[in-house]
């Protein structure tokens, strides 16, 4: 069952065409162990911020039963910091600042109390912190999953594709998937993907859902018809703390049960994006939870017969 995550932990600026927010708490490892709180206690974070950092965050995590033990704070120094500005499909955005700050020298440390983890989940953080902390657990979890995104395919492609090679399941965009594979069909973005070591690849599409390939197989889920979407950020890794989230509680690692996970991580970025920042997802119950992933069978399920 047990779960560690690494990422960042962050203040955000963001811009949508609904409004703007000055700095709020975001992050990878933020939205990924809110996430997947819903699904599997405890969940380990290995991340740093510095003495800046909201408290009351910290507390909330703690409500919501995740451990900060592995969480670094560089008192004197200052977390780290984006600000990207969406456009009018929010589909698409644009990063207006990346401040590193305290994660320009993450030297990542793992409580021995997150030793023996079965499933691992490298939320988005440079490439070779990654890898550093994968070699420091003593034992390989039984299933590891990454996410990344562009900023690290321009700066550190070669240390990305090292770390990409140790991995189980890669969690990126459409746009990321060409840019790391140089091919436009995504299937043909897949397969050479997949050769690099992943043996899943999850393609997120944004309001078009995401794909799950496995060897010759690909799983397709949408994402839910919303009336109204105020603010993107934070749906892939939400996305992705449901999916490993949903894998740590039932133990199923087959291409069926990453199709039922990737259902479940679609249903909680559903409830990311109805408000900014992590809002939605502080308090979320089991009934709306349940509710959502039976809109979703709903939405796909259909009956045809065959002439
Ligand atoms: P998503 O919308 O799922 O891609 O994730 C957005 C989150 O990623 C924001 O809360 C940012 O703080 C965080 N983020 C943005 N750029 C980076 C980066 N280069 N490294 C780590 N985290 C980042």
């Amino acid at each position: 069952m047990s779960l560690v995550v690494v990422g960042s932990m962050a203040f955000d600026a963001l811009e949508t065409p609904f409004g703007k927010t000055d700095k709020i708490v975001g992050g990878a490892a933020t939205y990924i162990s809110l996430s997947a709180s819903y699904f599997v206690k405890p969940v380990n974070v290995v991340s740093v911020v510095g003495g800046d950092f909201d408290q009351d965050h910290i507390q909330l995590m703690h409500e919501r039963n995740i451990s900060t033990e592995g969480v670094q704070v560089k008192e004197d120094e200052k977390s780290f910091f984006w600000s990207g500005r969406y456009f009018n499909d929010m589909n698409s955005r644009e990063t207006l600042v990346t401040e590193l700050n305290v994660l320009g020298d993450f030297d990542p440390i793992i409580p021995e109390s997150y030793q023996g983890c079965e499933y691992l989940m490298l939320g988005n953080l440079a490439p070779q912190v990654q890898r550093t902390v994968l070699e420091r657990l003593t034992n390989r979890p039984k299933l590891i999953v990454m996410d990344t995104m562009n900023f690290w395919m321009d700066i550190a492609m070669e240390e990305l594709q090292k770390t990409i090679a140790l991995v189980d399941v890669l969690s990126i965009n459409d746009e990321e998937a060409r840019q790391l594979s140089g091919e436009y069909s995504l299937v043909k973005a897949a397969r050479k993907i997949m050769a690099m070591g992943p043996k899943y690849l999850i393609i997120k599409k944004g309001e078009h859902g995401a794909l799950l390939f496995h060897e010759e197989k690909v799983f397709f889920a949408p994402a839910l018809p919303l009336e109204e979407v105020f603010d993107p950020t934070g749906a892939g890794d939400t996305f992705a703390g449901g999916f490993i989230g949903y894998i740590a509680k039932t133990g199923d690692i087959s291409f069926e049960g990453m199709k039922r996970a990737i259902i479940h991580g679609s249903a909680l970025a559903s409830f990311c994006v109805e408000k900014f920042g992590t809002e939605r997802l502080k308090n979320l119950s089991q009934q709306e939870i349940d509710n959502r992933v039976q809109q979703f069978v709903s939405l796909v399920k259909f009956d045809t017969v065959l002439q």
